[in-house]
C-alpha cells in the first residue's frame, strides 16, 4: 500500500461520466480527485491565448516547457494560477485539447505532472490513458463506457446549464469526431487496460455508478 492509499484509475471515452464519477467517489472515499482530461484542457487554454496552433511543434513544445497548470484544495484547475474551470468546458476547447494531447512533448509534460500527484496514493483518476500509461501499477483500474447518444445527451445537458449554445446533432459529431481522434492516435491511445474493469453507464443511475466504484475501492483496501 502507498502512504496515502490505493491509486483508482478511471478511463474511458468522452463523457462517459469520468469525471463526475471521479470527484464523487474521491469524496466518499477522503480521497483527492485528478481530472487529467482537465489539464490538458486548460493547456488548449493557454496555447489559444498565445495564438498558436497545433501544427506549430516549436512553439507547443515551448510553451509546454512553460505552462504551469495545477489544481486548488477544490479540484478547481489554475492555469498559471488562475482557475479556468469554466473557461476550459467549451467545445472548441474540448476540440483543440484532443489535437494537442497527440503530441508527444505536451504528453509526456502532463503524464509527469500526473505521477508526481499521485505516486502517494489516496488519489482518483479520470481520464484515457491513466491505467494504460500514467499508472499501469494502479491498484484499481475501471474503464467506463455508455453508448455516444447517452454521453451526447449527458454532455448537452451540463453544457446547456452552463450557458453554451450546442445542438444535440452536432454535439454528437463532435464526441465520436474526438473518440475517433483519442482511439487512433498513435501515442498512449484511448484503451481499456488488460485488467480494468469495465462498467457500462448507460442504465446506471449516478449514484449508483460511483457506489460501484467506491465498494470496489474499499474491495482492494481490505
Ligand atoms: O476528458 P476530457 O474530455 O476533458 O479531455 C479532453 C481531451 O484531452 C480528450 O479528448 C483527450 O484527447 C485528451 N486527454 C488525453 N488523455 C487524458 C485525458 C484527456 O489525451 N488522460
Amino acid at each position: 500500500m502507498r502512504p496515502n492509499g490505493i491509486i483508482i484509475a478511471i478511463d474511458g471515452p468522452t463523457a462517459s461520466g469520468k469525471s463526475t464519477t471521479a470527484r464523487e467517489a474521491a469524496k466518499r472515499l477522503s480521497y483527492i480527485h485528478i481530472n487529467t482530461g482537465a489539464m490538458y484542457r486548460a493547456f488548449a487554454l493557454y496555447a489559444n491565448q498565445w495564438g498558436v496552433s497545433s501544427t506549430d511543434d516549436s512553439r507547443i513544445s515551448g510553451l509546454s516547457e512553460r505552462a504551469y497548470i495545477d489544481f486548488d484544495e477544490n479540484g478547481n484547475i489554475l492555469l498559471e494560477g488562475r482557475d479556468v474551470t469554466k473557461e476550459i468546458q467549451v467545445p472548441e476547447i474540448a476540440q483543440l485539447a484532443s489535437e494537442l494531447a497527440t503530441l508527444p512533448q505536451v504528453r509526456s509534460k502532463m503524464v509527469a505532472m500526473q505521477q508526481e500527484i499521485g505516486k502517494n496514493g489516496g488519489v482518483v483518476l479520470d481520464g484515457r490513458d491513466i491505467g494504460t500509461v500514467v499508472f499501469p501499477d494502479a491498484e484499481l483500474k475501471v474503464f467506463l463506457i455508455a453508448t455516444p447518444e447517452t454521453r451526447a445527451e449527458r454532455r448537452l445537458d451540463e453544457l446547456v446549464s452552463s450557458g453554451t449554445n450546442i445542438t444535440l446533432e452536432k454535439l454528437t459529431d463532435e464526441i465520436i469526431e474526438r473518440d475517433k481522434r483519442d482511439s487512433e492516435r498513435a501515442l498512449s491511445p484511448l484503451k481499456k487496460a488488460s485488467d480494468a474493469i469495465e462498467l457500462d453507464t448507460s442504465k446506471l443511475t449516478f449514484d449508483e455508478q460511483v457506489e460501484r466504484v467506491v465498494e470496489l475501492a474499499k474491495g482492494k483496501v481490505d
